[in-house]
């Protein structure tokens, strides 16, 4: 039985989903106290124990305090069984953390997966699904595995209601190199409004194409009218040679347009000016995949607290051991050996 102290490092939902993910892969059971010990409101919240429930479903795994708000959990998998499963979150928590948790299990499976995920599609502090679909999934592509995600629904916060689809072929994860990013080939944005004026998605677009030098033709504006509640996003999707980064901007009240699409050209831009292939959420989401593949490396920015925790508790269930060397000029690598 591994034990994990939720309080560790960042201290937030990671902890549990890598867990979650990775006894479900090693078939190693676990202990979690203090679920979310550094979070304003700690233990588990919807999202997290749909997380666990989904795990538990897909390798039959034996569960001790799954309910909302427990700071503590056992989790004791049995095997990993490839098939159709449905999934829903029942508010706007992530459904995209849902299938982060459940994702290394099926990459590994002994057949194909489908999936039906619902909950929010395009939360702040989650991966949107622009950005799984078009970063992360495409550079877990390169390890051999096919993974196609198909969204249904969009689900903003607080409504929640976004469903998609996910296919998974599974595949022996090969190792990934990503230390260089080529050259950038195109930078384009997409403003996306629902249920919401379509002069907000005019104004930042205005600000991004300004801020990003971008002509005409790599904006556009997407109106969507069947989300359960309002939703508003930026994405600027910079297109690399050897990877493809996608920066995202949420809509809030009592934040201007303006002022949601000049953060997120900002931290486009500052990725740009950087010149590492990989921005800070895909360092993260990365190393899963590459501790799975038992070697790679990549190029990121300062590593964060959030990869970090997680590379510790990757550390904890598989046999392998990362390295992260900080260079001068302020960029890191990262590595992983067997
Ligand atoms: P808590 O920490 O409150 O428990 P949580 O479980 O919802 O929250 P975190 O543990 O903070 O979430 O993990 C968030 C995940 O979402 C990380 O994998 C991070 O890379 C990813 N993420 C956050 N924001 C973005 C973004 N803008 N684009 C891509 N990925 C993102």
């Amino acid at each position: 039985m591994i034990h994990i102290d939720g309080t560790h490092g960042e201290g937030g939902g990671q902890i549990l989903r890598t867990a979650l993910g990775l006894s479900l892969v090693t078939g190693k059971p676990f202990s979690i106290q203090n679920i979310r010990g550094k979070r304003k409101k700690p233990g588990l919240l919807q999202q997290h124990l749909t997380a666990v429930n989904a795990a538990a479903t897909i390798g039959s795994a034996e569960l001790n305090g799954a309910k909302l708000g427990s700071a503590q959990l056992v989790f004791r998998p049995q095997s990993v069984v490839a098939g159709d499963y449905h999934f829903a979150v029942g508010t706007a928590g992530s459904a995209t953390l849902v299938l982060q948790a459940v994702l290394p299990a099926l990459l590994g499976a002994d057949g194909p997966s489908t999936l039906r995920i619902e909950g929010g599609t395009h939360n702040p502090w989650a991966p949107p699904f622009d950005f799984l679909q078009q970063s992360f999934l495409s550079c877990l592509q390169r390890m051999g595995p096919v993974v196609e995600i198909d969204l249904q629904r969009h689900g903003f916060y607080p409504a929640g209601g976004g469903a998609f689809c996910a296919k998974i072929e599974p595949a022996t994860l090969t190792p990934f190199e990503l230390c260089e990013r080529g050259e950038v080939q195109s930078i384009t944005a997409t403003a996306l409004v629902a249920r919401l004026p379509r002069h907000i998605a005019e104004r930042e677009l205005v600000v991004v194409q300004k801020q990003l030098d971008l002509s005409d033709r790599a904006c556009r504006i997407v109106e969507v009218s069947e989300s359960h509640s309002p939703g508003n996003v930026v994405s600027i999707v910079v297109e690399s040679e050897h990877v493809r980064e996608v920066f995202t901007g949420f809509g809030e009240k009592r934040v201007s347009a303006e002022q949601v699409a000049r953060r997120v050209s900002q931290e486009a831009k500052a990725y740009l000016d950087s010149g590492v292939p990989v921005g800070e959420y895909l360092a993260d989401q990365l190393l899963i995949p590459m501790a799975l593949a038992r070697g790679g490396s990549f190029r990121t920015g300062p590593l964060s607290l959030h990869a970090r925790t997680n590379i510790d508790v990757i550390e904890m269930f598989l046999d392998v051991k990362f390295a992260v060397k900080e260079h001068d000029d302020g960029t890191t690598t990262v590595s992983v050996t067997p």
